[in-house]
C-alpha cells in the first residue's frame, strides 16, 4: 500500500489518508438531482470520484461508497407537474439515463446508490434528534435548523457569516426564516405538491438533510471521505456538517474533497451561452465515451478543466496511442527471454504512476508515467530489445494502469449501441442527408407516405432531426 495523501478542504492542507476502520474507506458522494440529463461538468466530478475509488481499490482498500439520488426537489416537482406524471415516474427516467451515462464512461456503480424518497423515515428521525436538542424552529409548518445553535458553522467553506444579512437570499427555498443563514430541514407542503405525512408533520425533506441522513445510515457517524464539486462546499456541505455534528456530537467527515469545475472554451457552461452539453450531445456529435472519459480525468481534480474541441482531439489520440501500444505488445513476435533493463523501466513506471495518484490523485503525473513508458517501450521494440517476458510484463503494467484509467477496452461503439444512446449508427454526411431528404420529398409527392416515413425514421436512427416548414421546405440538424 502506497501511503496516500489527500487535500482536505476542511483544513486547507494535504493530509495522510487516515481511515476510521483500517483497510476500509467509507466514502459519500453527492449524486445527481434527476430532473434532467446530467451535464458533462457533473461527469468531471463523477469521473474524479471514480478514479479515486479505483485507486483506493488498487491499493488494497475495501471501498464502501454511497451516492444519493435527489429525486424530490422544486425542479422535479415542477417538471413532473408540467409533464403530467408523478415525481417518482419522472425521476425514474433520468435516473435510468444517469445509470446509462455512468456505464458509458466506465464509472463504477457505488456500492449503495440510494434514492432520497426511499429514506424519508431516516430524515425524519434525524430531524427529530435535532428538535430534541433544541436546534430547530418551525415557521409556517416548515422546520428550520438554527445556525446560531451550532458553533462550528462555516468551518468548511470559511464563509464570512457577518456578510450574510438576515433577509438575504442564500438558499433556493422561499420560506420565512428567522435568520438568512438558517436552512429548511423540512418543507411544509404547498398546494398541489407531493408530500409525506410523518411524525414531524406533513411535508418533504430539504436537500441538505437527505445527504446527512443517508450518509450516516450507511457509513456510520464519521465518514472517511466526502466528495462533491466545489459549488457544494457552501451551503450544502456546510449544512451537512451542521446537521450531522449537531446530532451526533462527533466529527462528520475526516477528508472533504472538492473537484474544481469544468468550463467550456474558457467560459462557464450555461444554457444561455449555448455551450451546455450533456454526454449524449457529445456522443451524437460523434465523440466516443473513452475520449470523454480520458479528457475528464486528464486534468487533476483541483484544477479547473477547460473543455475544448482541441482537448477532445488530443484525448482521442491519446487513447488510440494506448490501444495501439497494447496491440503491438500483444503481437506474437518477441524473442524468448527477459531484458532486466526493460523490467526495471516498467517497475519505475508503476511506481511513478502510483506515486502520482497517491499525491492527492494527481492524474497528470500518472498519465505522464504511462506515456513515458509507452515511448520508451516503443523505442525498445524498435531496437528489438524487448523480449517475450518483457512484453508480458508491459501488458500487465498497462492493464494495471487501465484498472484506473479504464479506456483501453475498444468497446465504444458496443457501449453506445447497448445503451441506445448517441449515434452508434455510422454518421451520415450532409450530402447523404440531402439525398435522403430529396428521396423523401419525392415519395411524398407521389403520396408514398410509408416510404416517406421510413426515410424519416432512417434519418432519426442516424441522429438527424427533420423539421417540416409550412412552406413545404425541410430543415434538418444533428440531434
Ligand atoms: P447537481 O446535480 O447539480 O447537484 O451536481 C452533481 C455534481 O456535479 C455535484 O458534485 C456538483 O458539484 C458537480 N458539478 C456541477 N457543475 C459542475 C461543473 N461545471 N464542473 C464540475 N462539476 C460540477
Ligand atoms: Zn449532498
Amino acid at each position: 500500500m502506497t501511503p496516500i495523501s489527500l487535500y482536505n478542504t476542511l483544513t486547507n492542507r494535504v493530509e495522510p489518508l487516515d481511515p476510521v476502520h483500517p483497510g476500509e474507506i467509507r466514502m459519500y458522494t453527492c449524486g445527481p438531482t434527476v430532473y434532467a440529463f446530467a451535464h458533462i461538468g457533473n461527469f468531471r466530478t463523477f469521473v474524479f470520484q471514480d478514479v479515486l475509488r479505483r485507486f483506493l481499490h488498487s491499493q488494497g482498500y475495501r471501498v464502501l461508497q454511497v451516492m444519493n439520488v435527489t429525486d424530490v426537489d422544486d425542479r422535479i416537482i415542477q417538471a413532473a407537474g408540467a409533464a403530467g406524471v408523478g415525481i417518482r415516474e419522472y425521476a425514474e427516467k433520468y435516473l435510468q439515463a444517469f445509470l446509462g451515462d455512468l456505464a458509458a464512461l466506465h464509472i463504477q456503480t457505488p456500492e449503495e446508490l440510494v434514492r432520497a424518497t426511499d429514506h424519508i423515515e431516516d430524515m425524519v428521525a434525524l430531524i427529530e434528534k435535532l428538535q430534541q436538542k433544541g436546534l430547530t424552529y418551525t415557521s409556517d409548518g416548515s422546520i428550520y435548523f438554527r445556525i446560531a445553535g451550532f458553533a462550528g458553522y462555516g468551518k468548511l467553506s470559511k464563509i464570512d457569516l457577518a456578510g450574510i444579512q438576515p433577509g438575504a437570499r442564500v438558499d433556493v427555498d422561499q420560506y420565512e426564516k428567522q435568520d438568512a443563514r438558517d436552512f429548511a430541514l423540512w418543507k411544509a407542503p404547498k398546494p398541489g405538491e407531493p408530500f409525506w405525512e410523518t411524525r414531524i408533520g406533513p411535508g418533504r425533506p430539504g436537500w441538505h438533510v437527505e445527504c446527512s441522513a443517508m450518509a450516516m445510515k450507511y457509513l456510520g457517524e464519521t465518514l472517511d471521505i466526502h466528495t462533491g464539486g466545489v459549488d457544494l462546499a457552501f451551503p450544502h456541505h456546510e449544512n451537512e456538517i451542521a446537521q450531522s455534528e449537531a446530532a451526533t456530537g462527533k466529527p462528520f467527515v475526516r477528508h472533504w474533497l472538492h473537484a474544481e469545475h469544468l468550463i467550456i472554451d474558457g467560459q462557464k457552461m450555461s444554457k444561455s451561452l449555448g455551450n451546455f452539453y450533456t454526454l449524449r450531445d457529445l456522443f451524437a456529435k460523434g465523440q466516443k465515451p473513452s475520449t470523454v472519459r480520458f479528457l475528464l480525468l486528464s486534468v487533476p481534480y483541483r484544477r479547473q478543466l477547460n473543455f475544448t474541441e482541441d482537448g477532445l482531439t488530443q484525448a482521442k489520440n491519446s487513447v488510440e496511442r494506448l490501444r495501439n501500444f497494447l496491440a503491438r505488445l500483444k503481437a506474437p513476435k518477441f524473442a524468448a527471454g527477459t531484458n532486466p533493463e526493460v523490467q526495471k523501466r516498467i517497475e519505475k513506471a508503476e511506481r511513478d504512476f502510483d506515486a502520482g495518484l497517491a499525491d492527492d490523485i494527481n492524474t497528470a503525473v500518472a498519465l505522464a508515467a504511462t506515456f513515458d513508458l509507452v515511448r520508451d517501450i516503443n523505442t525498445a521494440m524498435d531496437r528489438e530489445a524487448l523480449l517475450q517476458q518483457d512484453a508480458l510484463r508491459a501488458v500487465a503494467a498497462m492493464e494495471k494502469f487501465d484498472g484506473i484509467l479504464a479506456v483501453l477496452a475498444d468497446d465504444d461503439d458496443a457501449t453506445l449501441r447497448e445503451l441506445g444512446i448517441g449515434s452508434a449508427q455510422p454518421r451520415l454526411d450532409a450530402a447523404q442527408v440531402e439525398t435522403l431528404i430529396e428521396e423523401r420529398n419525392a415519395a411524398k409527392r407521389r403520396r408514398d407516405f410509408p416510404r416517406a416515413d421510413a426515410i424519416r425514421q432512417q434519418l432519426a436512427d442516424s441522429g438527424i432531426l427533420l423539421e417540416d416548414a409550412k412552406d413545404g421546405s425541410v430543415r434538418w440538424k444533428y440531434k
